[in-house]
C-alpha cells in the first residue's frame, strides 16, 4: 500500500522523476538483453613497461554496443548493473572471455616471452558474492588446453570492499589461491584504512589518475605519490600509475621510480584484434 502511495507521488509531483525509473527500466532490460545478445565486447588497454615500452599487461574493459544508443561505455552501466545485480551475470561474461582471451595470447606468446597478464575489474557486489570464487574455478576449469597456468588478475577498489571487509578479503584469498594477481584499483580515491592493506593479499597498488595529472608540476601530487611508493615498497607490492597522457607526466613518474604505466599516451583501450597486432609487432622487434 505504501509502495502504491509512493508510485502515485512520483506521478503527481515529478514527471522527470517518472521519466528517471522509466529510463532506467529500459536501461535494465537493454543491459539483460545485451548479455545474451552479443552486444557487449572487452577492450583492453596495455600496461608497460615505461623505461622499455615493453606491453606486460592488459586491462580488460567492457564496452556495451547499444543496437540504437551505439557505444555505451562502463561508467553509464556499470552502476546500474551493480543496483540490480545484473553485475553478477555480466561479470560472469567479463571473466569468462577475458580468461578465453587470456588463454588465447598465452599460446601466441608461447616460449617467445613471458606471458601476457589480462587484468579484470570486480565490483562490490561480485566480491561481496562467495559463489564467485567458485564460478571463477570453473571457468578456469573449462579452459581449453590446461597445459600451462592462466596468467590473470583481478583489479578492485578500497571502496568496493568496504560494504564488506571480511567478506572481501576472504573472497580476495581464494582468488589468489586460483592463481589470481591482485590488484588495488584507484589507490587514494576511496575511503582507505591502510590497516587493511595490511590483512588483504594484493599483488600491485593502481595509482589513481588523479594524482598522475598533477605530477609534472604539482609538488602535493609528488609528495603523495612518494608516500605511496614507500608504502608499497614496505608491504611489497608493485606499482602501476594509471592515466598517464603526458611525456611530462612519464618522465616525472620515472624520476619518482615508477616502473609499469598506464594510460592514453602508450594505448587506448583497444579491441582484442589491435591488440594481438600490437603483440606480434613487439614479437617481431625481440627477434
Ligand atoms: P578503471 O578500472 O579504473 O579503468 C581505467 C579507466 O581509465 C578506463 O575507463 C580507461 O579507459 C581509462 N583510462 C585509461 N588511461 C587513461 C588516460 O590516460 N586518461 C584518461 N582520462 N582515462 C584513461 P573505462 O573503460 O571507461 O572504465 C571506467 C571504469 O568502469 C573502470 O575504471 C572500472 O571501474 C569500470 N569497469 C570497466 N570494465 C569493467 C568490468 O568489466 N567490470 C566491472 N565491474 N567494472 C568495469
Ligand atoms: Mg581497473
Ligand atoms: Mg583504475
Ligand atoms: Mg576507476
Amino acid at each position: 500500500r505504501a509502495k502504491r502511495a509512493g508510485r502515485g507521488q512520483y506521478a503527481c509531483f515529478d514527471p522527470s522523476l517518472r521519466e528517471q525509473v522509466a529510463e532506467r527500466i529500459g536501461m535494465e532490460s537493454a543491459l539483460r538483453h545485451a548479455i545474451h545478445h552479443d552486444e557487449l565486447q572487452l577492450y583492453y588497454q596495455p600496461i608497460v613497461s615505461a623505461a622499455t615500452g615493453r606491453i606486460e599487461s592488459v586491462e580488460a574493459l567492457l564496452r556495451w554496443h547499444h543496437p540504437e544508443r551505439g557505444l555505451i561505455m562502463p561508467d553509464a552501466f556499470i552502476p546500474l548493473a551493480e543496483e540490480t545485480g545484473l553485475i553478477v551475470p555480466l561479470g560472469r561474461w567479463v571473466i569468462e572471455h577475458a580468461c578465453r582471451q587470456a588463454a588465447l595470447w598465452q599460446r601466441i606468446t608461447g616460449s617467445a616471452g613471458p606471458a601476457l597478464q589480462v587484468s579484470i575489474n570486480l565490483s562490490a557486489r561480485q566480491i561481496a558474492q562467495p559463489r564467485l570464487v567458485d564460478e571463477v574455478r570453473a571457468i578456469l576449469q573449462s579452459m581449453p588446453g590446461d597445459d600451462t597456468r592462466l596468467h590473470f588478475g583481478f583489479e578492485v577498489t578500497e571502496t568496493a570492499m568496504m560494504h564488506d571487509p571480511q567478506v572481501s578479503a576472504e573472497t580476495l584469498s581464494q582468488l589468489r589461491r586460483l592463481g589470481a594477481h591482485l590488484s588495488l584499483d584507484d589507490f587514494g580515491t576511496g575511503y582507505s584504512s591502510m590497516a587493511y592493506l595490511k590483512h588483504l593479499p594484493f599483488d600491485t597498488l593502481k595509482i589513481d589518475r588523479t594524482f598522475t595529472r598533477g605530477v609534472a608540476e604539482d609538488g602535493c601530487d609528488r609528495s603523495i605519490i612518494r608516500s605511496m611508493l614507500a608504502l608499497a615498497d614496505g608491504l611489497g607490492l608493485d606499482v602501476i600509475a594509471e592515466g598517464v597522457e603526458t611525456r611530462a607526466q612519464q618522465q616525472a613518474l620515472l624520476a619518482l621510480g615508477v616502473q609499469r604505466m598506464q594510460g592514453f599516451l602508450f594505448a587506448r583501450p583497444q579491441s582484442a584484434a589491435v591488440i594481438e597486432r600490437m603483440l606480434d609487432d613487439s614479437l617481431k622487434a625481440l627477434d
